[in-house]
């Protein structure tokens, strides 16, 4: 079985929900008392939330190199960076490193594919939904990405860093992200991306009529395979 090096705390609720599912995903395969071997590096989040909010993607990138530099040394076999926003400076880290970097976004892509999604709705944090190098990733492959409009990515950005960053899940939260995947659905999405590892705390496929895809496991399940493949 391979480590795996997880980068994660951003926010250190999501990073329980990606620790718990790649163990149970292998157990489930491998049986008896069987799990993952893996090494976690939980940041300092407010520190990258800082580097966010300035625009200081290098400082964040730097953080997270050597974080991943770390994990190396520590004998992780790949990486996996807990969060879809901070994808974004996979490029700088990849450049330093020597293990591959499982991308959530590759991820995601791939499994639409497997479902024959050609027009998806993006929810996530609004460095996810208003930059480019997430939904690039998604129209490489032939997706077309909508997101919501100005005012709700507002709504939808501070439930993610207000409430569910701070494991805070309320219900009129959940139905205003309902309310706005309804209006993606009227845009003819045909399945919405949970592209933030915390709206899994908040929306699960019960709660929603369109097909959801939540990152976080989709991320968590193809470590998981990658682990033991
Ligand atoms: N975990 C979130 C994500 O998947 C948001 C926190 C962050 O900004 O990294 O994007």
């Amino acid at each position: 079985m391979q480590t795996i090096g997880l980068i994660g705390g951003m926010s250190y609720e999501s990073t329980i929900t990606y620790y718990q599912q790649i163990n149970k995903f292998i157990n489930s395969k491998l049986g008896k008392m069987h799990s993952a071997k893996c090494i976690i590096y939980s940041v300092d989040f407010e520190q990258i939330a800082q580097c966010q909010r300035e625009d200081n993607w290098e400082q964040a990138s730097k953080i997270l190199t050597e974080a991943a530099l770390s994990l190396q040394k520590a004998g992780a076999d790949f990486i996996v960076i807990c969060t879809n926003t901070m994808h974004k400076v996979v490029p700088t880290i990849q450049a330093n490193i020597n293990l591959p970097i499982l991308h959530i976004a590759k991820v995601t892509a791939n499994t639409l594919i497997e479902h024959n999604i050609t027009k998806v709705g993006l929810l996530g944090t609004k460095y996810t939904m208003q930059l480019d190098f997430y939904k690039d990733i998604l129209k490489q492959k032939g997706i077309e990405v909508i997101c919501p409009e100005i005012k709700d990515m507002d709504i939808v950005n501070k439930i993610i860093f207000d409430e569910l960053c701070q494991g805070i899940i309320k219900d009129d939260s959940r139905q205003q992200y309902l309310h706005i995947i309804e209006k993606l659905q009227k845009q003819n999405a045909q399945a919405i991306i949970l592209g933030c590892t915390e709206i899994g705390l908040l929306i699960q496929q019960k709660h929603c009529s369109c097909k959801i895809f939540d990152t976080t496991l989709l991320h968590a399940q193809a470590a998981a395979i990658k682990a033991i493949a």
